[in-house]
């Protein structure tokens, strides 16, 4: 179900599914969405500092009434506010902006050349004082990992990537694999490019199911975190309707050959 869970390396528990809410910064059009997703049960939100959108998300979970140890809230530390201090201070920002006394999960939102390990120095300080409950990446490349092995004392639990049938980033995948680092879908659903695809209808098809909710699928069965991004209540909910029905060896296979290396963002290695 959507309340399922992975296990991070740390033994915290993420709920597969997340809503994401990047550029939703309409109060009422944010609270709804929150409102739909967390009565279809979602209980996984991902924001950003950047997007802007923290205190909105941090009223409408408030306003559910669902106890916050139920929830699961990532914020990441955006790219200008990157470093050690400057880091901690970013962090007390979002923490106040979200209104919450502690995150879920705190992200290094891109790998700034110069200052990405010392950020993520910043986070392992939080995390040990108990203000997150795990830490991670986000954007980073192996190399960039690598350096984090080399130059850091605790290991990321989780690397939020574009991932999507055109960007699978298996070498990624199986590196992340190998470390116990779970990897997470951002733009998981390409914000509507693979709609079309043959492969992708043709499955839709057969099990009744929109083709959004085939690439999610897709995700949970590549054992990746998915947070896929909508305002519309309908939408909202079918995404979180994956949980009924199971594409074949075969099916998963044929989504493999989708792969042309397209991109919605920046190569992590351009960040400037
Ligand atoms: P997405 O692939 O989730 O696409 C979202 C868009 O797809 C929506 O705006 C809507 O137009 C459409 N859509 C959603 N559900 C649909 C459905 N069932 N049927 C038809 N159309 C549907 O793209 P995204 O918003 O860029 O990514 C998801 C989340 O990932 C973001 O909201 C954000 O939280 C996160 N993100 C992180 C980074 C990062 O650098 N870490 C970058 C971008 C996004």
């Amino acid at each position: 179900s959507i309340k399922d869970t992975y296990t991070l390396s740390n033994g915290v528990e993420i709920p597969v599914m997340g809503l994401g809410v990047y550029k939703n910064t309409d109060q009422e059009e944010l609270k709804g969405a929150i409102e739909t997703a967390l009565q279809a049960g979602y209980r996984h939100i991902d924001t950003a500092a950047v997007y802007n959108n923290e205190a909105g998300v941090g009223r409408a979970v408030k306003e559910s009434g669902i106890l916050r140890e139920e929830l699961f809230i990532t914020t990441k530390v955006w790219n200008t506010d990157q470093g050690y201090e400057e880091t901690l201070a970013a962090f007390e920002r979002s923490l106040e902006a979200l209104g919450l006394e502690y995150v879920d999960l705190y992200l290094v939102h891109w790998p700034m050349p110069g200052t990405y390990t010392d950020t993520y120095r910043a986070l392992e300080t939080l995390y040990d004082s108990g203000k997150v409950r795990a830490i991670g990446v986000s954007n980073f490349h192996e190399h960039h990992l690598e350096t984090l092995f080399k130059e850091c004392r605790i290991k990321p639990v989780l690397n939020q990537v574009e991932y999507h049938p055109h960007l699978p980033q298996k070498a990624l995948k199986e590196f992340c694999g190998r470390h116990d680092i779970l990897l997470e879908a951002w733009a998981p659903l390409k914000r509507g490019g693979l709609f079309d695809h043959p492969v992708i209808v043709g499955a839709a098809e057969k099990y009744g199911k929109s083709p959004a909710q085939i690439i999610l699928r897709w995700d949970i069965q590549n054992g990746v975190s998915t947070i896929p991004k909508s305002v519309t209540p309908e939408r909202i909910k079918e995404n979180a309707d994956i949980f009924d029905f199971e594409l074949t060896n075969e099916e998963m296979q044929q989504m493999d050959t989708l792969e042309n290396g397209e991109r919605m963002g920046k190569n992590p290695d351009e960040v400037t």
